[in-house]
């Protein structure tokens, strides 16, 4: 296995509901270092441009303005597989599908506002660390 670096957002419905702490500890228990993190707040635009991929889907405007709403976490979790770990932690894209344990299940309010992003590839979580992260940054 080798080790990773993904990016993980803690999106504005859970910075309003104060539970940084307590997603960040399900990272840390499953054996995935925090090793760059800011808080800060997007525009729409700039949410527009990180969910690119997302353009032609109907929810694209309501995600925009949703990561925009309030503050977000923005971090780099390094560790085995970690793009896949992340994955596994944060659980299924909808809460209602979401493994129990998980973080979706356990704080997710529904599938747009899914408390938590995650890199689902080597090529995009290079490419999502780079929008919000320096190397110099990068701190280990
Ligand atoms: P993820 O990789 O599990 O985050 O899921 P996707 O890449 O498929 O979607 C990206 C994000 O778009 C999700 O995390 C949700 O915040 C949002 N999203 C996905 N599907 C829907 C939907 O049907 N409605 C709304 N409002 N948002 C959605």
């Amino acid at each position: 296995m080798a080790i990773e670096r993904t990016l993980s957002i803690i999106k504005p419905d859970a910075t309003n509901r104060n539970l940084t702490g307590k997603i960040n500890a399900k990272f840390e228990e499953a054996g995935l270092r925090i090793i760059a993190q800011k808080r800060i707040q997007l525009t729409p635009a700039q949410a527009g441009v990180f969910y690119a991929v997302h353009k032609e889907r109907p929810f694209y405007g309501e995600l925009c303005e949703f990561m925009a709403s309030a503050p977000v976490v923005v971090q780099v979790l390094e560790g085995e597989s970690a793009i896949a770990k992340n994955r596994e932690v944060m659980g299924a894209t909808n809460p209602a599908d979401a493994a129990p344990g998980t973080i979706r299940a356990e704080f997710a309010e529904s599938v747009g506002e899914n408390s938590v992003h995650g890199s689902d590839a080597p090529e995009t979580a290079a490419a999502e660390i780079a929008y919000f992260f320096s190397g110099l940054e990068l701190v280990g």
